[in-house]
């Protein structure tokens, strides 16, 4: 099927058809996966399409088609984990420049910045991203890249991502995005004018817990090729394996989205009424401070929630321990539910300070709600809260 052809199909059905054409030799409907890793040349110094696995991969080539086509982006790159993702956008800097993330960063992505991106010189101010006027105000003449999150990691905050891409146009600066939580099923930031989206793909694009991954789509071919020179002279690149396994998972991203979601509302709404439960934040309930933005923005308001219970720091750790559906892990965005706690886990590499600063507490729940029936996972936090608040 042409190109022009496949950008009129709907979303779903480009996650199935685009990237994975039947194979022309044998008629296979799931391409081979090709483990080479290097590729015969037509001659001495003459390139064929493909030449060395890092450079070019057919079973990596065919994934990137299908996330640069869920994406809306020109072209997409497939890194060998979300963090490598983000080192790939982080050295499109040089000494000296500087970046405005928002506060609510991932606790990767907040190590990446201060402790390793900082040893070259590389400046990060934190400031709250739903607050356009602090994003103004941190932004100085050496500020190259405007990153944040389409949804804040843990508090779940929303940022209003067309008033972003406005300040970013207007002093000249790149804006990355971090869509992890929003995946493109409920939001596609390059379509409306950030440049550059990133993936955790290792979350809800793989969708299963087997495969670690990472992202990138862009809409400006100039930038892709910065990105692409970057991938190849570094190397994080996706091996073809894991590739296979994030376009399988793809094929269903929408289906299990959209399942996913809607069981967070309604666990989210049934937490608010829940014994020992003190404040639940989920986008798509009307106590979120941004819940009108997050409706409008996105189609849908994802499959994280978090609450705070009535109890301290072990308390917290407790109710973590004691559920038997929801498995004690970081990560997210599986087929398995998942719950954690922030302040030892998932944001552990934040300073305390920090972590106190943002409103990151002890006693903050995350939960990735996965496709279990909604009954079991509620039976299953029930028990656990009181067990938790017992203690
Ligand atoms: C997991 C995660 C990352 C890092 O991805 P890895 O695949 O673990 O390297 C980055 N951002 C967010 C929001 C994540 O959840």
């Amino acid at each position: 099927m042409s190109t022009e052809k496949t950008d009129q199909l709907k979303f779903r059905t480009r996650a199935i058809h685009v990237g994975n054409e039947v194979d022309a030799e044998t008629g296979a409907v799931v391409p081979p996966i090709h483990m080479a890793s290097t590729f015969q040349q037509p001659g001495a110094g003459e390139w064929g399409e493909y030449d060395y696995s890092r450079s070019g991969n057919p079973t990596r080539a065919g994934l990137q088609r299908t996330l640069a086509s869920l994406d809306s982006g020109c072209g997409a790159l497939a890194y060998s984990s979300g963090m490598a993702a983000i080192h790939g956008v982080m050295m499109l800097l040089e000494q000296g420049q500087h970046v405005v993330a928002g506060c609510d960063l991932y606790g990767g992505a907040y190590r990446l910045l201060h402790k390793i991106c900082s040893r070259s010189g590389i400046e990060v101010t934190l400031v709250d991203l739903t607050d356009l006027d602090a994003v103004r105000a941190a932004i100085r003449p050496e500020t190259k890249l405007l990153w944040g999150e389409t949804i804040g990691n843990p508090l779940l905050s929303i940022p209003d991502l067309k008033g972003l891409v406005a300040i970013a146009k207007e002093q000249d600066i790149l804006f990355g995005v971090d869509n992890t939580f929003g995946t493109p099923a409920l939001i596609r930031p390059l379509e409306m004018g950030v440049d550059i989206v990133m993936h955790s793909a290792t979350k809800y694009l793989g969708g299963h817990s087997d495969c670690l991954a990472g992202s990138i789509a862009v809409s400006d071919p100039d930038l892709f090729d910065r990105l692409y020179y970057i991938q190849n002279a570094t190397g994080a690149v996706l091996d073809p394996m894991s590739c296979f396994l994030l376009s399988r998972g793809l094929k269903t991203l929408d289906l299990r989205v959209r399942e996913q979601t809607k069981t967070a509302g309604q666990l989210a709404a049934w937490l608010e009424t829940v014994p020992g439960v003190r404040r639940v934040l989920y986008p798509g309930l009307e106590s979120h401070p941004q819940h009108a933005l997050a409706t409008s923005q996105f189609d849908g308001h994802g499959a994280i929630v978090c609450f705070e219970i009535d109890g301290d720091f072990k308390q917290t750790a407790k109710t973590c321990k004691a559920t038997e559906l929801f498995r004690l892990a970081v990560s997210l965005g599986a087929v398995e539910s998942l719950i954690e706690q922030p302040a030892s886990m998932s944001h552990a590499s934040y300073d305390p300070a920090d972590r106190e600063r943002f409103g990151i507490t002890d006693r903050l729940i995350r939960l990735s709600v996965g496709l279990e029936a909604v009954e079991d996972l509620q039976a299953d936090l029930l028990q656990a809260i009181k067990q938790g608040l017992a203690s």
